[in-house]
């Protein structure tokens, strides 16, 4: 009992500083790229989510910003940078392209992100109003803390009784 308390405040702890400093690599394709650029200055303020830094290899970076239409050609691109990317990491499509391919309904689109890697935050809008982006940003702040993002639920940050299967695993 006393192991498992000190352990799930540690996950705790961990995942209270993960959602505060996450670093953001944006795949920006298409013309949501217009709305993420602006979201980005000092009038919306992403600092305050800790968020505000983009880096530009995946392996310096936690969340992927999957920002316009993403092509069949690509899919793999994106594949690629989203495994290059270390543990625990996020994504967020940002714009209905992304989200679900838009109104592009065809052959060379690719119809959600989720068809090539996971997601764990959609952000609807075509583009997305600043405000949806930050209220995104805070429901993945959420998930973060709860460690129901998608790699925190395939790696969970658990007491070690739980992880050697004396308990249950948390649904
Ligand atoms: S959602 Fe709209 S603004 Fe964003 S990439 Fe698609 S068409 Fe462009």
């Amino acid at each position: 009992m006393g192991l498992e308390l000190a352990t799930g405040r540690l996950a705790d702890a961990i995942n209270w500083a993960r959602k505060y400093s996450l670093f953001q690599y944006p795949f920006v394709t298409a013309c949501c790229g217009m709305e993420f650029m602006a979201l980005w200055g000092p009038r919306f303020d992403v600092a305050r989510f800790g968020a505000e830094f983009p880096r530009f290899s995946p392996r310096q970076a936690d969340l992927l910003m999957v920002v316009g239409t993403v092509t069949e050609r690509q899919a793999p691109v994106l594949k690629r940078i989203y495994e290059q990317i270390c543990e625990p990491k996020w994504v967020v499509a940002f714009g209905v392209c992304a989200s679900s391919g838009g109104f592009y309904q065809n052959y060379s689109t690719v119809p959600g992100i989720d068809h090539v890697i996971p997601v764990d935050v959609y952000i609807p809008g075509c583009p997305p109003q600043p405000e949806q982006v930050l209220d995104a940003l805070i429901m993945l702040q959420q998930r973060i803390q709860e460690g129901r993002g998608w790699s925190q639920r395939q790696q969970p940050l658990e007491p070690a009784a739980q992880r050697q299967g004396k308990r249950p695993p948390r649904p």
